[in-house]
């Protein structure tokens, strides 16, 4: 595929390029296994000598055509579905940390991911730091170790639509020879390519925007293929050494900017085994075909709301970068010009009792855990999702006990903002 497409362009066409009388819609191909003509033809696709299918544990055609849009779309080189965010995070990590080293992330990512890292990553024997984003380069860099392999954060955090400075990060990982990941879930390469600003490999939890109707749970890990792996070879064996379980073969020499996916596929998907399941695919292609049109209604929707709500005086605060004023606003005009997202989020005057009045009260916006589909939705995450925290553990997290989390669909903007409004009047 062409790589100077637009993106609402290869949203549409990239990834499954059919051939005479093959099928115009990326088929489903609902195979565990693939069939070959002698033994040896497969002994080779074992040892990685030839590529080719050959168990869906490993690829499998449908999934392999969304990853390349995916990759296309980020302008990396390659990328790899799993199963969640989740598992696409722990990948993303553990393709390039073994029990003994340590990363530095930003404190303020998904819950899930802090939860991933502070605690199952820990028992692991990975460590991790986690750093305020909007500290110095200097206090950031205090944290590294010589043991650290990775620097990570999200491009829009969830919950607290903070804006990352990729290119402070990009040069702090730089600089201390490791490779930055960046989480794009909430801006979607439709809105930012971190890869543009010096990350290397980028992360998605594909369950938000990019499946964008709230059908299929997944992740993908996208590579820019930039990272020089062997220019700091001492710090990642993994990839520079020759790994036993394929006869010796070193990622690094065989696979060049493919290293990286090359490793996560044959080592970890293949002993770990987090899969998106090919139907979960298709779904996320039908998803993916309409992004560019999503987002852009997305954040035209969520500017109004947000606007609306920073206009009415029963709102004591509201974040969204788009707003002027915001903290975050310049650093979004630099990062995300077109928009950032359809996330807002915002308290009432009166705190977390008022919080939980209003979102009873909605008729139209849906009480759900989920965020970034095309209905909207709404989340206090003091009751729900960090329900377990004390109101000082919750700030330590970046949440404030009355923060709202509203998740604005592609209805009609006019509709969500009457529902608010009724809601606010209902209390
Ligand atoms: C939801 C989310 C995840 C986790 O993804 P799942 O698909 O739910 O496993 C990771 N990062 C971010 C930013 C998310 O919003």
């Amino acid at each position: 595929m062409n790589e100077k497409l637009k993106p609402a362009t290869l949203c549409v066409q990239a990834g499954w390029t059919p051939k005479k009388g093959e099928p115009r819609v990326l088929p489903i191909y609902q195979s565990t296994t693939f069939k070959y003509e002698t033994s040896d033809q497969m002994a080779r696709l074992f040892d990685l000598e030839e590529s080719g299918y050959f168990y869906t544990r490993l690829q499998n055609p449908t999934n392999d055509a969304v990853a390349a849009k995916i990759a296309a779309l980020e302008g990396g080189v390659a990328a790899m579905l799993t199963s969640s965010g989740q598992a696409a995070n722990f990948y993303a990590v553990l393709n390039l940390c073994s029990a003994g080293d340590h990363f530095v992330s930003a404190a303020t990512v998904y819950g899930g991911t802090f939860n991933l890292f502070a605690v199952t990553m820990a028992k692991m024997g990975i460590e991790v730091t986690f750093i305020d984003q909007d500290a110095s380069e200097e206090e950031i860099a205090a944290a590294f170790r010589p043991n650290t392999k990775l620097l990570f954060g999200e491009t829009i955090t969830n919950p607290g639509v903070e804006v990352l400075d990729i290119e402070k990060f990009a040069r702090i990982a730089h600089n201390h020879g490791v490779p930055l990941i960046v989480d794009n879930t909430f801006a979607t390469p439709i809105n930012c390519r971190p890869f543009e600003w010096g990350a290397d490999i980028v992360t998605h939890s594909t369950t938000k925007y990019m499946d964008g109707h709230a059908t299929a749970v997944g992740g993908a890990i996208v590579d820019s293929g930039n990272f020089d792996w062997e220019a700091h070879a001492d710090k990642f064996p993994g990839l520079t050494q020759p790994d036993p379980s394929y006869h010796g073969l070193t990622y690094s020499t065989a696979f060049g900017k493919g290293a990286y996916i090359t490793k996560a596929t044959v080592q970890l998907m293949r002993d770990l085994g987090s899969i998106q399941a090919p139907q979960n695919a298709f779904l996320l292609n039908l998803g993916l075909e309409t992004l560019d049109l999503r987002m852009e209604r997305h954040c035209k929707n969520a500017q109004q709301v947000a606007e609306y709500l920073r206009s009415n005086d029963q709102v004591a605060w509201v974040h969204y970068p788009g707003l002027q004023g915001d903290k975050y606003y310049e650093l979004g005009q630099k990062y995300l010009p077109k928009g950032s997202c359809g996330v807002i989020a915002f308290g009432l005057k009166g705190g977390r009792e008022e919080s939980i009045r209003f979102m009873d009260a909605l008729k139209l916006c849906a009480i759900v855990t989920h965020v970034a589909d095309a209905r909207t939705s709404v989340l206090h995450p003091a009751s729900h999702t960090h329900r377990q925290l004390t109101d000082e553990q919750l700030a330590a997290a970046g949440v404030a006990p009355d923060l709202i989390r509203l998740s604005v669909g592609i209805e009609d903007a006019g509709d969500i903002i009457a529902d608010i409004a009724q809601a606010l009047a209902a209390r």
